[in-house]
């Protein structure tokens, strides 16, 4: 029996991991996908304290050492359902893990447009990741759509690599950071439309254009990808016999406590107002550090 299953090795599940481990505790790490999370999503990251630059891909690979060096275990499957007993059960990829406490860690995935044309053309034009899917389509026209941290993010990756780039957000506002404003409103190559709404991709093979609804009517934008960045969506689910969710969200405060002793929420799947790296991090740390007083007082 494990002290401690970490479900989710993002940032927060990471984090949690190391500090576990440094306090002597035996941990399950448990992912199934690559380890990083969101974060190896992002093209750069310039906020994290003490690293002034360094790609997504390259901090997610750094912490994931970390914590593997620690002697984390690192289970790749993806957790189906956790019950809880004397301990708790963690089913995964059809074989059951027992554990004193769990830290729920599984962050949340990028919102899909529900549009027609984006289902039908996803991986054909349609992509969720910039950083991974933006090189094929070097010297070509692209779209990013939505108007928060990621979109712009996106935006200014692409149009290193991409003839131009159309920014899509249904508002006359970003809610970005200013630097990233400051950003793609000074790269030549990056077009702003404003106001404006997606209402279907377009393609025969592949992705051609996008149609998009403006205050002066439909709009039809050639483009060989529709990069969608519109938020996150939680993917708890499977949690909700065992935790309170709040619009999806674990309900648990800055403490991580769940609304069930033992269990704790860290990073992005909790309630929470400030969605970073270093707040997830700061979670996960505060998670093992919880969860570590709830094993020995
Ligand atoms: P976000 O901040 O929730 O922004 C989502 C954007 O998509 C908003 O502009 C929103 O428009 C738009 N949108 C939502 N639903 C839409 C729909 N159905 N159709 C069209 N547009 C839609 O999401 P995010 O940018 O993915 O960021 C997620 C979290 O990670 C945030 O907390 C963010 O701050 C954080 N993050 C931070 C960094 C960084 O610090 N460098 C980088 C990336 C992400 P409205 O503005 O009109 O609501």
């Amino acid at each position: 029996m494990f002290d401690i299953a970490i479900i989710g090795a993002g940032p927060a599940g990471m984090s949690a991991a190391i500090y576990a481990r440094r306090a002597g505790l035996s941990v399950a790490v448990f992912e199934g996908e690559m380890c990083g999370g969101q974060m190896i999503l992002t093209p750069e990251v310039e906020n994290y304290p003490g690293i002034a630059h360094i790609s997504g891909a390259e901090l997610s690979y750094t912490m994931s050492e970390q914590m593997r060096t620690l002697g984390t275990e690192v289970i790749d499957s993806h957790v189906d359902k956790v019950t809880a007993s004397d301990c708790y059960t963690v089913s995964a990829g059809g074989k059951e893990y027992t554990a004193k406490t769990i830290i729920i860690a599984n962050g949340a995935k990028r919102r899909k447009l529900g549009i027609e044309g984006e289902e039908k053309f996803s991986g054909r034009g349609v992509s969720y990741c910039a950083v991974c899917d933006g090189m094929f389509f070097k010297g070509k026209i692209t779209c990013v759509i939505g108007g928060g941290n990621t979109a712009l993010e996106d935006a200014i990756y692409l149009s290193r690599i991409c003839e131009k780039v159309y920014l899509i957000h249904r508002r006359d506002e970003f809610r970005a950071k200013k630097i990233l404003v400051d950003g793609v409103l000074s790269t030549p190559n990056i077009e702003i439309i404003y106001s404006a709404m997606p209402k279907e991709i377009i393609g025969d093979m592949k992705v051609t254009s996008v149609v998009i609804n403006t205050a002066d009517g439909e709009r039809t934008i050639d483009t060989s990808a529709v990069f969608v960045a519109i938020g996150l969506e939680p993917q708890n689910q499977v949690f909700e016999e065992l935790v309170a969710l709040s619009d999806g969200y674990i309900v648990a405060g800055d403490d991580t406590h769940t609304t069930r002793d033992g269990v704790f929420a860290a990073g992005d799947t909790r309630t929470k107002s400030l969605r970073q790296i270093v707040t997830a991090a700061a979670d996960g740390a505060m998670a093992a550090t919880e969860a570590e007083k709830y094993l020995f007082g």
